[in-house]
């Protein structure tokens, strides 16, 4: 039996009353020709709260395909349900103009908290030009940037995040997937950098992984995420409360490092 108070409330329950979750993770249907159960915003909402979600922070997947379109769709669907959804700006390099102007509307939209990279679906090197112009106006805000990560990518591993949390300490970066297949690189990555925290979409599912995380980096350090509407929420809390760790990293993994990072950058 897991001694855990958190996890048997959950398996009684479905959620903790003293253990709310904040993902830090998810995005916004639809996307490309893939089908998904929780479809629409109040589907999505009603998933995330059958968990006991708090907060959950978005970037829209049609604006990783048009930026344009679908940050304003994602402002639109999180202001609709201010104060417990969230969103980032997804900036995509190869467009300077417009990436510009999207950086221009930031101030437009407050439940915005963030800006989110994707190199690999936009085939541009976190460290290249293009990015510079974003990281920079981030560091201005002291906003937090979700990038994507994957191991040995020529767009995004651990290494281009290393150099790219080097030059802007001032921002704070989620490593999403934590550096899938290079996970040592990232772990050391988080390690070094103070402004690099460990996000855990699809890393969560690795046997041993996370209190591997926790015993070299802290659980301080690791932030929940399951890219909503891709992957159903019990399935990466319930890898957190089976996890061998204890209590306290229990919480600050599902709940308080998330709501700590959002306090400061919250405007809504
Ligand atoms: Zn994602």
């Amino acid at each position: 039996m897991n001694p855990s108070e958190i996890a048997q409330e959950f398996l009684r329950l479905g959620r903790c009353e003293a253990c709310p979750v904040v993902d830090m993770h998810a995005h916004y249907v639809p996307y490309q020709g893939i089908y998904r159960p929780p479809h629409t915003p109040e589907e999505m909402m009603a998933a995330a709260e059958r968990c006991g979600v708090e907060a959950m922070v978005s970037s829209g997947h049609l604006a990783l395909v048009d930026m344009v379109l679908g940050n304003a769709e994602m402002a639109a669907v999180t202001e609709a349900y201010a104060g417990r959804w969230y969103g980032y700006a997804v900036i995509n390099p190869n467009l300077a103009k417009e990436a510009e102007r999207e950086l221009s509307l930031y101030d437009q939209r407050p439940t915005f908290v963030g800006l989110k990279f994707h190199p690999s679906i936009h085939s541009y090197p976190l460290t290249g030009e293009g990015y510079r112009p974003a990281l920079a106006f981030a560091a201005e805000r002291h906003l937090l940037v979700l990038t994507h990560t994957w191991g040995h990518s020529a767009y995004d591993s651990p290494s281009h995040l290393a150099e790219v949390a080097g030059s802007y300490p001032d921002v704070t970066f989620l490593a999403g997937h934590s550096g899938y297949g290079e996970f040592d690189a990232c772990m050391r990555v988080a390690l070094e950098h103070e402004n690099v925290y460990l996000e855990l979409t699809a890393a969560y599912a690795v046997a041993g992984l996370l209190e591997d995380m926790v015993a070299r980096v802290g659980a301080e350090k690791i932030v929940l995420g399951y890219d909503l509407p891709w992957f159903d929420p019990y399935y990466a809390i319930g890898c957190v409360l089976m996890a061998h760790l204890d209590e306290a990293a229990r919480r600050a993994i599902l709940f308080e490092n998330g709501r700590r990072l959002l306090a400061p950058r919250r405007r809504i």
